[in-house]
């Protein structure tokens, strides 16, 4: 038993205790809750794993509530966005809702708390208001309007909702303690006037309710059990309580607020306001260029949801603000597209290579296994000739024993196929190799089970036949930031710490003509190079690739180094 309670996060515990307590299981119900002023980024991911798994594992329902009370900010496309990645995510809600819904609900309840003397017009500026608002040690000052009859008070409200008053004139504040040490507490306003179309309510409102006065009443319509937010939100619980108590019926589920701490990831900025420059700014090229650390962004990259999932799970949910490091999210990538991802070869920087003894107009099908992780990945062949492009980096006229590629007078054996020796290279007339020329040793075909095929050579290259290779443009991607807490500057704008190369564009690259067929999305490991995908920007007439990560972290050897 204590074994089990070892392996509960304290949210989960949180809820084991109110079920020991003798709250009915079947009344457990959560939500996820974004604004749909931007897209999910992979902070959202750890709140959407969260909310989702408890669903899952509790058995309960998950609404998905659009928290749409600023329509400033707010478009359908950011809602029609965020459906698609909880979706692609792997996740069900139980119902889609928003807050924009319960609007007439809340003017009710606004109405019968002015009745009650729990609610005022105020007809200060926002500005009075801040400057009556004290300091955490110092007591604020009541409002001129504060004590206002009910009467007035319900006139003058009712105008603010029909558009008689101007934006910045009235507001509507709750009557609580200006003299309570939360400040969240000196009475918070309930209701602005803002004559702005909303994205789903249109012209109806006028007003529009502030956050704290509708996301707990709106908890308590859905009758969600626990609703778990972020601890920037922990201050706010008195005021949600308080709230709820002036509509509370004591025969109703009273919802909880608990909070967690936010997922921060090293390297990356996150909140959506940030990423929203980086859009408008043309930092980046849209909410889901490959580098964003939103979901769309990863997606694109080639992140799979189940690596998300297993990421968000191992980070884990803590009660205190921390930084995960962007490493773990590309470890989990890359150990899941270790066993999945089938392998080929790609050449990105090519240099020809010429085998002069290995006859012209001949081409051989040569076996290569798909991946050597996964059994069942079978084989394919790839198409052998005389002249071959390999990586400029793969070969050296001299070099030093620990380099184990190709060098003048030396083996290596190519990848699948020959051993071949270098015996000459060509130059151009900047002194640049750009042909090399060797010769093969026609019984070293690999598998062929020759005792020449068995012979050890240190090094193996990969390569891809000129005449049979396709072309295709590959992005390579690095981090965004090179500043492992971007927006942790005082003095400094985050984007002054952007990675001037966090994109690399090669045009040409050439790869083996079996990815013709390869399609949107698809992810596969160029040998010896990382894990690529393909792009959406991908044609019939061009193959585009986006490297998702590199066979390994070379932050992580930068860092020991340092
Ligand atoms: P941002 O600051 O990025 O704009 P937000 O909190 O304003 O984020 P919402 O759309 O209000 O974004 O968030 C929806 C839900 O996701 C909230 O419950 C919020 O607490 C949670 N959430 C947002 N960012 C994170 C994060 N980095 N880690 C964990 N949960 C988060
Ligand atoms: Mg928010």
């Amino acid at each position: 038993m204590s074994e089990i309670k070892k392996s509960l996060n304290f949210l989960e515990q949180i809820i084991e205790e109110d079920l020991a307590k003798g709250m009915d299981r079947s009344a457990l119900k959560f939500r996820f809750p974004p604004e749909p002023n931007g897209y999910l980024h992979i902070g959202h991911a750890a709140s959407i794993c969260l909310n989702f798994g408890l669903g899952l594992k509790y058995d309960a329902p998950v609404n998905l509530r659009f928290d749409d009370t600023n329509p400033e900010k707010e478009e359908q496309e950011y809602v029609d966005a965020i459906k698609k990645d909880i979706e692609w995510l792997g996740f069900k809600w139980a119902d889609v809702l928003f807050s924009s819904d319960y609007f007439q609900q809340l003017y009710d309840w606004a109405v019968v708390m002015i009745k009650q003397g729990n609610a005022y017009v105020d007809d200060q500026t926002s500005q009075q208001i801040a400057e009556q608002k004290g300091t955490p040690t110092q007591e604020g000052t009541n409002s001129p309007f504060r004590d206002r009859s009910v009467d007035e008070n319900l006139a003058l409200f009712e105008k603010m909702k029909s558009g008689e008053f101007e934006e910045g004139t009235h507001v509507l504040r709750a009557k609580i303690d200006m003299s309570s040490p939360n400040m969240l507490m000196r009475d918070p306003v309930m209701y602005r006037v803002l004559k702005r179309a909303h994205h789903r309510t249109g012209e109806d409102w006028k007003i529009y309710p502030m956050y704290d006065w509708t996301h707990g009443e709106s908890d308590y319509i859905e009758k969600i059990s626990h609703s778990l937010c972020t601890l920037e939100f922990k201050n706010h619980r008195e005021l949600y309580d308080w709230f709820l108590d002036r509509v509370y019926d004591q025969n109703d589920l009273r919802p909880k607020q608990r909070e967690f701490a936010r997922r921060n990831l090293s390297y990356t900025v996150m909140s959506k306001r940030k990423l929203l420059q980086l859009v408008q700014e043309g930092l980046v090229n849209g909410w889901d260029d490959p580098r964003m650390p939103t979901i769309s962004g990863l997606r694109r990259r080639g992140y799979t949801a189940s690596s998300i999932r297993d990421f968000s799970e191992t980070a884990g949910i803590a009660k205190r603000d921390n930084v995960t490091d962007l490493a773990l999210l590309e470890f989990h990538i890359r150990t899941e597209l270790n066993k999945i991802a089938p392998r080929v070869m790609a050449v990105l920087n090519p240099v020809k290579l010429v085998i002069t003894n290995y006859p012209e107009g001949k081409e051989e099908m040569l076996t290569a296994e798909n991946n050597p992780e996964d059994e069942d990945a079978g084989f394919r062949t790839v198409p052998f000739s005389r002249e071959l492009y390999i990586e400029k980096e793969d070969f050296r006229e001299q070099a030093n024993k620990k380099f184990f590629r190709l060098k003048l007078g030396k083996e290596v054996r190519l990848k699948n196929g020959y051993i071949i020796q270098a015996n000459s290279v060509i130059k151009d007339d900047n002194d640049e190799v750009i042909e090399i020329h060797c010769t093969y040793d026609p019984d070293s075909k690999s598998g062929s089970g020759t005792e020449a095929s068995m012979r050890k050579v240190k090094g193996t290259i990969h390569w891809v036949s000129i005449q049979h290779a396709l072309e295709a443009e590959v992005r390579l991607y690095d981090r965004l930031f090179i500043d492992e807490a971007p927006d942790a500057h005082k003095d400094k704008d985050f984007k002054e710490f952007i990675n001037p190369d966090s994109l690399k564009v090669i045009e040409k690259a050439y790869v083996e003509p079996s990815l013709v067929t390869a399609s949107e999305g698809e992810s596969f490991q160029f040998q010896r190079l990382g894990y690529f995908n393909v792009d959406a920007d991908s044609s019939n007439d061009k193959l585009v690739f986006n490297r998702t990560v590199a066979l390994r972290d070379s932050w992580a050897k930068m860092e020991q180094k340092k």
